[in-house]
């Protein structure tokens, strides 16, 4: 059975697209099923995203919106080389 969010990244992305990738949530909520909060990234990704909010971020602080920034840049220019054809 697949996480609803996982659902929702297939429909967007294709059910072979999401294979062995990590469905991330932009908007760091993880009962989220907005497509457009969901971007494809590696277990690599998922790690430094994880080294990246475990980082002086303990759930609400201020420090939070920091590494948010930091990963929704990298994750929208993923998305934007993703949209710009870089699939062959
Ligand atoms: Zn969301």
């Amino acid at each position: 059975m697949m996480s609803p969010y996982r659902h929702a990244a297939a429909e967007r992305y294709g059910a072979e697209a999401i294979v062995g990738k990590v469905v991330m949530h932009m908007c760091d909520n993880p009962s989220c099923c907005n497509p457009e909060h969901l971007a494809l990234g590696t277990t690599w990704d998922n790690a430094q995203d994880r080294t990246v909010k475990g980082r002086g971020y303990n759930g609400h602080s201020k420090r939070r919106n920091e590494a948010d920034r930091w990963f929704r840049d990298q994750v929208m220019a993923r998305m934007r080389e993703a949209q710009s054809g870089s699939q062959v």
